[in-house]
């Protein structure tokens, strides 16, 4: 309970996450962050879901940056 006023007041570092989990299928529900790749985490201290990028294995924190990671690659795909 502290912990959360915590978070709260100064925000959450979001240090430790669970593990990735991939929703499959359309119909299971799907949470926000996981419509980006399809991966999410949750935040094991706030509880806050992030989506997951298993080729970079790394936490995608701003979806803005991730956007523009994927038109630069598309871009070089052209
Ligand atoms: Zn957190």
């Amino acid at each position: 309970m502290f912990a959360k006023l915590v978070d709260v007041l100064f925000g959450c570092r979001h240090a430790r996450y669970s593990f990735p989990v991939t929703i499959r299928g359309a119909k299971a529900r799907r949470p926000e962050a996981a419509t980006l790749t399809g991966t999410y985490v949750a935040c094991l201290d706030c509880g806050k879901e992030f989506p997951y990028d298993w080729q970079d294995m790394k936490v995608i924190t701003s979806p803005e940056r991730h956007r523009e990671r994927l038109a630069e690659l598309a871009k070089h795909a052209a």
